[in-house]
């Protein structure tokens, strides 16, 4: 089990050092700017598990950069709102073999 880190209770959620208040939150995969807090951390102020409203990428605010972050997420993952109606249907899985 991954346990958040021990902290005092009510301690406020402070962004991470090299952010800035006015960074906007934005989805790491689409950037997308409308997200669901889907969890709180049971020590409040410590985590959130946020859910992105368009492509549906869900990730915890403790989550490496690579995870959390627009900028540091890997480009070959990322979405684009023509990416996403420019999607195919997700193939149907064939008969399986007899035998
Ligand atoms: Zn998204």
């Amino acid at each position: 089990m991954d346990r958040p880190p021990e902290l005092p209770p009510g301690r406020p959620l402070k962004p991470p050092p090299h952010d800035s208040p006015e960074v906007l939150m934005i989805c790491p995969r689409c950037a997308h700017d409308a997200l669901d807090t889907l969890a709180h951390s049971p020590v409040p102020g410590v985590w959130d598990v946020l859910q992105c409203a368009r492509c549906l990428y869900t990730w915890r605010t403790t989550e490496p950069d690579r995870r959390t972050r627009r900028e540091a997420y890997p480009a070959q993952f990322r979405l684009t709102q023509e990416d996403m109606d420019n999607a195919i249907e997700v193939p149907a899985v064939p008969p399986l073999h007899a035998g």
